[in-house]
């Protein structure tokens, strides 16, 4: 059963990008939302939509960060909640989880691909 699409075909880029995601909304669910031990309603959709998003990411494994990709999937307002969550929370990964900080500080460096579409398909 296909869970949750992270299984062992998945790319690791993706993969930590989900993880980094995960710490991210965490972050800021527990201290802007006094969540306990999960995320609440709000950041749990928020999440969830992300986790989807990845899943149609057309970049796999060059996927660029969000901040510089050229493919603007995200609807106009899980956009901007996301906005908030990566300014809130990613100067605080560097504190609690600094290696999936530094790796994803190490990925925005990089430029994005061309857009996959546009090239013959694998
Ligand atoms: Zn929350």
């Amino acid at each position: 059963m296909n869970t949750d699409g992270a299984g062992s075909r998945e790319k690791p880029r993706i993969t930590r990008e989900r993880r980094t995601v995960r710490y991210m909304v965490e972050i800021y669910c527990r201290d802007q939302h006094h969540g306990r031990g999960g995320l609440c309603e709000q950041c749990d959709g928020l999440f969830t939509y992300a986790m989807a998003r990845l899943d149609h990411c057309v970049f796999k494994d060059d996927k660029p960060t969000c901040k510089k990709c050229p493919v603007h999937c995200y609807k106009k307002d899980m956009r901007a909640e996301m906005r908030q969550v990566m300014i809130y929370s990613g100067p605080r990964m560097l504190l609690s989880h600094p290696v999936l900080a530094i790796r994803h500080l190490l990925d925005e460096r990089k430029e994005a691909p061309p857009h996959p579409a546009r090239q013959t398909a694998q």
